[in-house]
């Protein structure tokens, strides 16, 4: 767990950020240059598809990769830089192996920092106050109302985002997928395995997790 966060500073740029985004968002619409129902739909691509696009990407090239693999592992922006991802709130992104052995999963228990460059924005329950305290309290009853059973004999890592220090898993690579190409493996990445709070589709089209909730 990190504890860099200097939390004054912080919450103050988080609610400044919010505040400002509102305020622009107010003065497209008012001038008639957007609508708000087109700045939503700008919001949920970038949230839903883009920016986990990204990652899935990162995620399908480690699996097939090896060597690329390692470089991720040792250095995650530099190696996701390599495909070309990076900038806004990616400066520092460090990746986590999910392993037989050990499930990771992130949090910013401050707010809601996260890897932009490669999963977009964050999903509304990760600003969630609930999820942010008691994922590290209780991550194995968290994830369980994520539909995610982590067995008893696996080791649960919780990880503290910071905004200096952003955090991305590698989700273990699903059983029977050894003759799928890379471009259909990027697929079977979900944004939510690369919180960790789901896993990576066992095969195209099916749900990695079955009906997510939001943890209360
Ligand atoms: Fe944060």
């Amino acid at each position: 767990m990190s504890g860099d966060h200097d939390v004054d500073h912080h919450a103050e740029a988080e609610s400044y950020a919010a505040l400002r985004a509102r305020a622009l968002e107010s003065l497209l619409v008012e001038k008639g240059l957007a609508t708000t129902d087109a700045i939503d739909e700008i919001v949920r691509t970038y949230e839903q598809d883009i920016g986990p696009l990204n990652g899935a990407k990162v995620v399908a090239r480690a699996w097939v990769d090896p060597d690329y693999k390692r470089r991720l592992l040792d250095d995650g922006t530099a190696a996701i830089a390599e495909l070309g991802f990076g900038g806004a709130e990616g400066a520092e992104i460090v990746v986590l192996e999910s392993t037989p052995q050990v499930h990771n999963v992130v949090v910013c228990t401050l707010c809601s920092c996260y890897p932009w460059p490669v999963l977009g924005l964050p999903p509304s329950w990760y600003k969630d106050a609930a999820y942010r305290s008691r994922v590290v309290r209780e991550p194995r009853a968290v994830l369980g109302e994520f539909g995610l059973t982590v067995d008893e004999s696996k080791e649960i890592r919780v990880w503290d985002s910071t905004a200096s220090l952003r955090y991305m898993v590698l989700p273990e690579r699903p059983h029977g997928t050894a003759d799928l190409p890379e471009e259909e493996l990027v697929e079977l990445v979900t944004r939510d395995s690369m919180i960790g709070v789901g896993l990576a589709r066992s095969k195209p089209g099916v749900a990695s997790t079955p009906d997510p909730k939001k943890p209360n």
